[in-house]
């Protein structure tokens, strides 16, 4: 998880990819998780990820670079990345890094295509890369593991320029400390973890 990452001295407020990811998803859940933590358990979903996890590292680890259309390029798996230029951290499934740039790879479980927090994600990603290893990040890639479909995101300036804008605005909001609205998108609630912390919307 993003939070076994090591600290690095920071003058920032210290945000998760993974942050930027559920800000997109219902900015409350941000809230919960930051402004006001509270105990979460481990869930038979967040179990099961894990072994589809290691599956799929073995399984990817046997592949060619062919699919991502790269000639050559060093593999890195579970790679922690923590810029405190950007006050971001977050775990990557993959690393591609080739000699002229480095490709970030999400690996999901699911048959549904990327959402906008997904894009959102992959792309923090990508600027968190190109921070620590000072490299370009052109693309990220999401391997949608049912299907067995890889497609690409490419990064582009105005993505990254979104991605940079949301962490102001959690920082804005861990900052005044006030809980922000919830997503219009009720259905997200239902199995939400935090559920039983907004009761004003039920
Ligand atoms: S229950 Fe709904 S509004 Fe509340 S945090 Fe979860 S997704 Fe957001």
């Amino acid at each position: 998880m993003d939070s076994d990452l090591p600290p690095v001295p920071c003058d920032l407020l210290p945000i998760r990819v993974n942050d930027l990811k559920q800000w997109d998803y219902c900015p409350r859940i941000v809230f919960y998780n930051t402004v006001m933590p509270v105990g979460r358990k481990s869930t038979v979903k967040m179990e099961r990820g894990k072994e589809i996890e290691m599956k799929l590292d073995a399984l990817e680890a046997r592949r060619t670079l062919r699919r991502y259309r790269l000639s050559e390029g060093e593999r890195r798996f579970h790679v922690w990345l923590n810029s405190a230029e950007l006050g971001l951290s977050g775990k990557l499934d993959l690393l591609i890094v080739t000699a002229e740039a480095c490709y970030p790879v999400d690996f999901k479980y699911t048959r549904e295509r990327p959402r906008r927090n997904h894009v959102m994600q992959l792309a923090a990603y990508a600027l968190l890369v190109e921070a620590v290893m000072k490299v370009p990040a052109p693309a990220a890639f999401v391997y949608l593991a049912p299907s067995d479909q890889l497609l690409r995101i490419n990064v582009t300036g105005r993505l990254k320029g979104l991605v940079v804008s949301r962490l102001v605005a959690i920082r804005q909001m861990v900052q005044d400390g006030i809980l922000p609205e919830a997503t219009t998108v009720r259905a997200r609630c239902e199995e939400c973890e935090f559920r039983n912390y907004c009761g004003d919307i039920f």
